[in-house]
């Protein structure tokens, strides 16, 4: 049995996992992808201190290495479920289980989509929810970025340096991402900013070929002719396999205070799958350092 299994190899659960293991706890790292979780899609982190400049890529790799050199033993299998008997919590993979005196959650999100007709087809297609994985392919080319968050701001601002051309297309005329990003984004001479739209259509032939926007207090649609499309909409949290041993809201975060702790005892929640005002990479391996300490405090309570 390990003193601490932690579902995701994100920030968060990779921060807890360097906790953990300082705390000479064992520590089992249980990640469905790859480490690194959202940030890896990242290109540029200027908001994380001491480094003013950092790939989302690098961070992650560091701080994976950081982990593993701590002796984090990290396992690429999906958790499915956990379940609580008596002091011990069992968490289920898609290929076996692990049981832990205390288990943190610490999934994050997935994309978002956008839920329009060939959404699905077209990934890969000229569909794509990663600027800085897709980006390359649309050198000199006409993009759209969906989305007014910072990562459709970054995003665009990315796809600016590479594309000819990028319409960023947003459902209102304010943006919720950085002032910053935005006003970087207004002195970029091939940003086009579409307000007040969404995406209605997207037409194909093999690739996508152009969308169809809607401008959403005219009704009027218009086609916009673009080669790729990045949806960057927001997040939906992966908290959908612990229903059962951890409260959630109604837009699927997992219910905890700032302490990380769940309903569950020994069941704890890192990161941006829980309720939280602000989700940041700080704030996420804030929450690391957090439910990996609880947790240790919470196994010193055991028999
Ligand atoms: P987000 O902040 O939730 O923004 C999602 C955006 O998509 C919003 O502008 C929203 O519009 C729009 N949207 C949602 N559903 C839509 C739909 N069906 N059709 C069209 N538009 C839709 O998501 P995010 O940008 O992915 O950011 C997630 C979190 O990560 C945020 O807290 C963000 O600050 C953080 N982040 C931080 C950094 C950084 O620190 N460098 C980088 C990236 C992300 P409305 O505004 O109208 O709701």
């Amino acid at each position: 049995m390990y003193d601490i299994i932690i579902i995701g190899a994100g920030p968060a659960g990779m921060t807890a996992a360097i906790y953990a293991r300082r705390a000479s706890k064992s520590v089992l790292v249980l990640e469905a992808k790859g480490y690194g979780g959202q940030i890896i899609n990242t290109p540029d982190i200027e908001n994380y201190p001491v480094e003013a400049h950092i790939s989302g890529f690098d961070f992650a790799t560091k701080v994976y290495e950081q982990a593993k050199a701590l002796g984090a033993e990290f396992v690429f299998e999906k958790a499915v479920d956990i379940k609580a008997e008596g002091d011990e919590r069992i968490v289920t993979t898609t290929k076996g289980s692990y049981s832990a005196k205390a288990v943190i959650i610490a999934t994050g999100s997935e994309n978002r989509k956008l839920g329009v007709d060939n959404e699905d087809e077209l990934v890969g297609r000229g569909v794509s929810y990663c600027a800085t994985c897709d980006g390359n392919f649309f050198r000199k080319k006409k993009v759209a970025v969906v989305g007014g968050g910072n990562t459709a701001l970054e995003d665009a601002l990315y796809l600016a340096d590479l594309a000819d051309t990028v319409y960023l297309i947003h459902r209102r005329d304010e943006f919720r991402g950085d002032d910053a990003t935005v006003s970087q984004l207004k002195q970029r001479e091939n940003v086009k900013f579409v307000y007040n739209s969404t995406v209605t259509k997207l037409n194909a032939e093999k690739r996508l070929k152009s969308i169809e926007v809607t401008d959403k207090n005219t009704g009027e649609t218009t086609t916009i002719e673009v080669n790729g499309l990045f949806v960057a909409v927001g997040r939906i949290p992966e908290n959908q396999n612990f229903a059962s041993v951890v409260e959630l809201d109604r837009s699927g975060y997992a219910v905890s205070g700032e302490n990380c702790r769940t309903k569950t005892a020994g069941v704890f929640v890192a990161g941006d799958n829980r309720i939280k005002d602000v989700r940041q990479l700080v704030t996420a391996t804030a929450d690391g350092a957090v439910s990996a300490t609880e947790a240790i405090k919470y196994i010193g309570t055991l028999s």
